[in-house]
């Protein structure tokens, strides 16, 4: 059963009707490869996925998210600025993504780029610079790769056959028949909205729980785009649309021109970071605070 936009309840959310000044920009032209061609992956690009599939299950992402929540609030853990946490993720190199060996510094760079020439507001532009930050949670949590990067997808509910190396998630001790994880609904209300699921625990919750504990002047769509950018069975599929509220599916636009910026801006051509820098760092002045805990 679909669900249309206007038979969910309004929400208070205020929607920045976002558009690039040169849209097109982002659309590969011609392409020069296929992007997230998961049947010819790495075997570490599976490997990555069948673990994320078999362990995220909903206690696990519970007790992550509330340990997160616990450390951010007390302020215990290690605090940064953006930059030093940019410079910590140049050694980082995603195991879970196909189309690139570049570090997370070179690919802030290149999305923020690519938002930048697109003709997206500057609050774009920063989002897209530090969505992937996420990902030192690795070292902060001593997590693997499993539990930070790659796809995300609901836990408390059946998986949507959308997701990525779906059938992996026969080995997920939630999804068996008879559990109530395993029912269309699970845990949850229909259209409830994303900001009150549960989703498998990674680095778009992690780096958005530092944000909202910090004094960011982000706006609240950055802050959203960031927490559900891996959310790829949604905005590239439309799963999951009957747990989705008004603003998810008004958002669902600007996460698909957020995601373009993310995905199609991967390649091996470096951007000239001594040029860029000092650009950057006024932008990341401009809407965080100069530290923050994580
Ligand atoms: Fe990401
Ligand atoms: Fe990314």
């Amino acid at each position: 059963m679909s669900t249309s936009v206007s038979s969910i309840p309004d929400s208070n959310f205020e929607f920045n009707n976002l558009k690039s000044s040169e849209e097109s920009t982002l659309d590969p032209p011609i392409k020069k490869k296929e992007f997230r061609s998961y049947s010819d992956a790495s075997s570490t690009v599976k490997n990555t996925y069948h673990l994320n599939h078999t362990k995220q299950t909903f206690d696990y992402v519970k007790n992550k998210k509330s340990n997160l929540v616990q450390r951010l609030s007390s302020k215990s853990g290690p605090c940064h600025s953006i930059w030093e946490v940019l410079g910590i993720m140049d050694s980082f190199v995603d195991e879970s993504d196909p189309d690139t060996n570049q570090s997370q510094m070179v690919h802030a760079i290149q999305c923020a780029e690519a938002a930048r020439v697109s003709g997206y507001p500057e609050w774009f532009q920063v989002s897209l610079l530090i969505h992937d930050l996420g990902k030192y949670m690795g070292i902060v949590e001593q997590l693997d790769q499993w539990s930070v990067v790659g796809d995300i997808f609901v836990v408390g509910a059946e998986p949507a056959n959308q997701v990525v190396y779906y059938e992996f998630f026969n080995e997920n001790p939630d999804f068996v028949s008879g559990s109530i994880y395993n029912t269309k609904l699970g845990v949850y209300e229909e259209n409830c909205g994303f900001e009150n699921l549960h989703l498998s625990y990674g680095h778009d919750e992690y780096l958005y729980q530092v944000l909202k504990h910090s004094d960011t002047k982000l706006p609240e769509e950055g802050l959203y785009l960031i927490r559900f950018h891996s959310f790829y069975p949604w905005h590239r599929d439309f799963a999951y649309q009957h747990f989705a509220s008004k603003k998810d599916f008004e958002m669902r636009e600007m996460l698909q021109n957020f995601s373009k910026c993310d995905l199609y801006s991967k390649s091996d051509d470096k951007p000239d970071f001594d040029a860029l820098k000092t650009h950057y760092q006024e932008l990341i002045s401009k809407y965080f605070p100069s530290k923050l805990y994580w």
